[in-house]
């Protein structure tokens, strides 16, 4: 096995930050972090552990993480955000819980008839085809470029973002790893 190959979004190396498991201290095989681009922090025992008990032992294992990171459904409704994504919107965990991700984020569009996932706008969304794609195949994006038009339609704020996902526990785990004004995507065509 070449795991330290993996790397293929040619992001910063994934296997430097983690060789053994956050929550048991165990190793970690290298393969991990390549295949799990939010958890590979911690061993797949654990990451089966914090499934089987979620809730609160979750959101402690997400504020841990130390970075802007959310767990939504399918359907891009969120189940649960870690503080600094909740510091990154200026809203509390019961403000963004059952909301959908474009509400949380402001997007401009989220007002528009049908609502965030539904309107004209919604199928280039970069967000959304990223955490649709890691549910259906199971696969980790690590650093997709992505933009945010948050506001209303007479005042437009375009933001930049590199996003990651993971699918965990039934959900996909979005990670914002930038958001600020908009730069030229690193790795992938501009997408508008
Ligand atoms: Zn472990």
């Amino acid at each position: 096995m070449t795991a330290s190959e993996t790397n293929e979004a040619g992001g910063a190396p994934a296997e430097s930050q983690a060789h053994s498991c956050a929550m048991c201290h165990r190793g970690i095989p290298p393969g991990v972090a390549a295949r799990r681009a939010i958890t590979g922090s911690v061993c797949d025992e654990c990451f089966r552990h914090l499934e089987a008990r979620s809730g609160m032992p979750l959101l402690d294992f997400l504020n841990g993480l130390g970075v802007p990171v959310l767990v939504a459904d399918s359907d891009g409704v969120v189940e649960l955000a870690s503080k600094p994504l909740l510091e990154l919107v200026g809203k509390g965990l019961p403000q963004v819980r059952g909301r959908r991700g474009g509400d949380v984020f402001e997007c401009a569009y989220a007002h528009l008839p049908g609502g965030c996932g539904k309107t004209v706008h919604c199928s280039g969304c970069a967000i959304r085809r990223a955490v649709t794609e890691t549910f259906m195949t199971g696969r980790s994006l690590r650093q997709v470029p992505a933009y945010l038009n948050r506001g209303t339609a007479t005042q437009f704020l375009q933001l930049g973002l590199l996003i990651s996902t993971e699918k965990a526990w039934g959900m996909v785990l979005l990670r914002i790893d930038y958001i600020g004004p908009p730069q030229p995507p690193r790795d992938q065509p501009a997408q508008h």
